[in-house]
């Protein structure tokens, strides 16, 4: 049997400045040039934001390269997430990405919006619009910061999918058995869907130390005190962090991921070190 072709994407956020909106550019098209799936594009709960999101959409869908937003539905009504997703339809893009997002520190709970999780984005997307989309989630293989447990933060997984998701993208984690772990019990519980791992290259240690302890993600310890090491030897830091991502990535394919989804922050270069070490312009 043919083995089903794997799924290599990548994340950009949407730029708030002139300059960034120039270097956001040049990366996609760097980028492009390497056949990716999809690029995504996040989203945040804030106006301006919003509005970035939907620029970046607009640049990337008008060069006719595929793009999935991404959507988070905390502080939104049903009306408006609607909304956006009509606007999408129209545009003919075929991808969402759906979250429940987070609100920006200091709002108040009485902002949280019509609907409570990402399970329930996922319904109102196929309510209201059928196959229209191909429906990504949010995974965490080392258990969503928020979560009462593992096993209750799988069940609210597995919700999602029974929702209707087709695909979902990991938090980024730098351990492989996390992984394969969090495979083997989505596997017991019945979910079949793929899990892309998402990959975060290393760049910067005090922006990556700061980004983990917020989304949950762990460092281990011994690259923890590698990189630390280092002080502001920014290219041992990235000659470092390549190698260990590129490993953790041979492991994860090894292992039979579905793909690899890369969190860029807008920059080509720490992506393509780990690309080409992997070899991957013949794989996709
Ligand atoms: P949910 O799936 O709703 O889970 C959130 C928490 O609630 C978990 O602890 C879960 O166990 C629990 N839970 C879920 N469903 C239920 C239920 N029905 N009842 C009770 N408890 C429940 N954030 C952004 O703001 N913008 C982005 O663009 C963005 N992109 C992301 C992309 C990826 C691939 C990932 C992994 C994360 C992204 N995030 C983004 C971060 C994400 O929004 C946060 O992690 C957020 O806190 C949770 O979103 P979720 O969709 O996973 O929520």
């Amino acid at each position: 049997m043919k083995a089903k072709p794997k799924i290599f994407s990548f994340e950009l956020f949407p730029p708030k400045t002139e300059k960034g909106v120039a270097r956001l550019h040049e990366t996609v098209q760097t980028l492009n040039a390497h056949n990716p799936a999809y690029f995504s594009v996040t989203y945040g709960a804030g106006g301006s934001t919003q509005s970035n999101t939907f620029a970046t959409v607009d640049w990337v869908k008008g060069r006719g390269i595929k793009i999935a937003p991404h959507l988070s539905c905390v502080g939104s009504t049903r009306e408006e997430i609607v909304k956006i997703l009509a606007r999408y339809a129209s545009q003919g893009i075929g991808r969402i990405v759906a979250l429940r997002g987070d609100l920006p520190s200091g709002a108040g709970s009485g902002s949280m919006g019509d609907l409570n999780h990402a399970n329930e984005l996922v319904e109102l997307i196929r309510e209201h619009f059928g196959k229209t989309f191909h429906i990504e989630v949010a995974a965490y293989p080392e258990m969503h910061p928020q979560a009462v447990n593992f096993g209750k933060d799988l069940e609210n997984f597995k919700r999602k999918v029974d929702a209707g998701a087709d695909s979902a993208i990991t938090q980024y984690f730098y351990n492989a058995d996390a992984y394969a772990n969090f495979i083997e019990a989505c596997e017991r519980l019945g979910i079949d869907i793929p899990i892309v791992p998402g990959i975060m290259p290393i760049t910067n240690f005090s922006s990556l130390v700061r980004f983990s302890d917020g989304c949950g993600a762990e460092i281990p310890r011994w690259l923890r005190k590698r990189l630390e090491a280092y002080g502001d030897d920014i290219d041992s830091i990235r000659a470092l962090g390549a190698d260990v991502v590129t490993r953790l990535c041979q492991r994860l394919l090894e292992m039979g991921a579905p793909g690899l989804h890369f969190y860029t922050m807008n920059q080509a270069m720490p992506t393509l070190a780990i690309w080409d070490r992997l070899g991957l312009d013949s794989a996709s």
